[in-house]
């Protein structure tokens, strides 16, 4: 019997890869891979594997969720090292619960090997500090994933000025979004970057803030926004932001004691 792994591509730059990822690349008998994955990426992997793109094509699904956990379980039993897979961390919207629990249940032996989640990637590309202690306490990685004809907004109401925002999927919710987060309290003025392809060669960005993501039409996928006062571009208005926050909480301090 074979091992599963788990595996995280990270952004799409093999640089990125962390060495137990590309070994056990270069080791695999089977590789079954999102569309994400880069070609780059894929170099990596054996000559002698076998490499399946499990992925979506123009909304079409290649194989299904329970296709891939069957298709892992049974190519555990004939090969050694079977490698499943995705583009930045597989336990960050990479459905590996149910891949996790199909090979519990299976009694299949399976490691999960970290990669680095497209967040992260991202707050790299645009020099986003997403926890700077003047401005941010907790940080949220969630999606605007269109589910119907809805988009998924659950979060809005749970985040605060203090929150950073790493929205995944937001493509094409970009105007409900700003709607729901002014709507939610948040200041229209919060900045926001959009970062395309981070870590790749087509790498784009774009800053704006939450009143400019209502205009906003898009860029390239796959995208990843980030919300929140750290992800302004410049130094001297993080500063002053930081000024007058400490002015209005002096202020408020000395009204609250008198
Ligand atoms: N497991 C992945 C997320 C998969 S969901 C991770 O940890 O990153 C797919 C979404 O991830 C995309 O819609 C996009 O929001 C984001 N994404 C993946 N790779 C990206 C990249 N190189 N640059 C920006 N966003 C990326």
């Amino acid at each position: 019997m074979g091992k599963v792994f788990l595996v995280g591509a990270g952004p799409g730059d093999p640089e990125l890869l962390t060495v137990k990822a590309a070994r056990t690349l270069a080791a695999a008998d089977v590789v079954l891979h999102d569309v994400l994955v880069t070609r780059e990426i894929l170099e990596l992997v054996s000559p002698k594997a076998r490499i399946i793109d499990v992925g979506k094509r123009c909304g079409q699904k290649l194989l299904t969720q329970e296709e891939i956990n069957s298709y892992l379980i049974h190519a555990a039993a004939q090969n050694s090292v079977v490698v499943r897979l995705k583009s930045g961390d597989p336990l960050v919207f990479g459905r590996a619960g149910e891949e996790i629990e199909a090979l519990k249940n299976a009694g299949v032996d399976f490691e999960i090997v970290s990669g680095i989640t497209s967040a992260l990637a991202a707050a790299a590309a645009a020099h986003v500090s997403l926890t700077d202690r003047r401005l941010a306490s907790q940080v949220l990685f969630t999606t605007a994933h269109r589910k119907g004809g809805a988009v998924e907004l659950d979060w809005v109401s749970a985040i605060g000025p203090t929150t950073t925002v790493a929205v995944y999927m937001p493509g094409g919710t970009y105007a409900e979004l700003a709607q729901a987060l002014a709507a939610g309290g948040l200041d229209p003025r919060t900045p926001c970057v959009i970062v395309s392809a981070a870590a790749q060669e087509s790498q784009q960005m774009h800053w704006t803030d939450i009143a400019g993501l209502r205009s906003f039409r898009g860029i390239a996928a796959p995208a990843l926004l980030i919300i929140g006062w750290v992800a302004h571009p410049k130094a001297e208005i993080i500063s002053e932001h930081i000024c007058n926050e400490l002015q209005v909480r002096i202020a408020d301090e000395q009204r609250i004691a008198s």
